[in-house]
């Protein structure tokens, strides 16, 4: 293995000196040859790092991107994507006990807040995750601030990134649909009409405890409603709460999403997630290159 990367090493040189010499470009050259100095072609455990452009660092796996939704069609999820809705049925879902069907109601490839229900919630539990969810404020609408089109999805059951139709209708900033509710207002309001589908797609990052329970890292969010970034890896001060501030206690590493029954028929459709590598990938070394 060693003489393959040492031959690929010299190998690689010589066509970059060539490119390089032909195109006049001597600083290019150097950091190039610097970069493929035998010592670079090793991983480098201690730092369990890669060196820049090593070819035996392990390829990511192959996914089959989906397809994006239409106000008509749902959109078709990434190959490796947990569906947690396909426009069928509930069965990825619980009802508020945490035992018995979800109540809520489908048809027509969406389902339905069902008033008074309560929350429903998925089966699996998740942590860390890339969330991608579908919803539509009743139309017309009906009341006004907080009282209109209002659902929500809580992430880990704990953390709610709000539903709500604030579409040219007024309510405070932390509470708008694309906010963190009540720690962080969306960046813009890009909220489309009631009657028509919006969507999320949502990177979450469950928080971490130290072996005492006090927190280590909070939880961290991205946003995109409707593709326009309304949450940029804003870190949490907690658990979601309504008129109080919040503080981390300890919690699990994974937990079920809810969407909440706030008594207005918001409906769902196309939801599915991507649980997240738990380690992200170590940062090459830049040993030996000039920069
Ligand atoms: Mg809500």
């Amino acid at each position: 293995m060693q003489s393959n990367r040492s031959w690929l090493g010299s190998s690689f040189r010589a066509g970059v000196l060539a490119l390089g010499v032909a195109a006049g470009y001597a600083g290019f050259v150097i950091a190039a040859d610097e970069a493929t100095t035998p010592s670079s072609g090793v991983p480098n455990q201690e730092q369990k790092a890669w060196h820049v452009h090593e070819r035996e660092r392990p390829q990511p796996p192959v996914v089959t991107p989906g397809t994006f939704s239409t106000p008509e069609q749902p959109g078709k999820p990434p190959s490796d994507a947990t569906v947690l809705f396909d426009g069928t049925d509930l069965s990825k879902w619980v009802d508020k006990t945490g035992k018995g069907e979800a109540p809520w109601k489908v048809e027509n490839g969406y389902f339905e807040v069902k008033k008074g229900s309560g929350i429903i919630s998925t089966k699996e539990s998740f942590g860390d995750c890339q969330l991608h969810v579908e919803w539509m404020a009743p139309n017309p609408p009906v009341g006004k601030d907080q009282d209109r089109g209002n659902s929500g999805i809580f992430l880990m059951s704990k953390f709610e990134v709000q539903v709500l139709d604030n579409y040219k209708a007024d309510t405070y900033a932390d509470g708008m649909a694309g906010a963190v509710y009540g720690q962080y207002p969306p960046q813009v309001n890009a909220t489309r009409p009631p009657g028509e589908w919006q969507v999320y797609d949502i990177v979450f990052h469950a928080p971490r405890f130290k072996e005492d329970g006090s927190i280590d890292k909070p939880a961290r969010e991205t946003v995109f409603l409707n593709g326009v970034l309304v949450q940029d890896d804003v870190s949490l001060i907690g658990p979601t709460q309504h008129m109080k501030l919040t503080k981390w206690s300890k919690m699990p590493a994974k937990a079920p999403i809810y969407l909440q029954d706030h008594g207005h028929p918001v409906r769902y459709r196309n939801i599915w997630i991507r649980p997240i590598m738990s380690e992200p990938p170590v940062a090459p070394t830049m040993d030996g290159v000039a920069h």
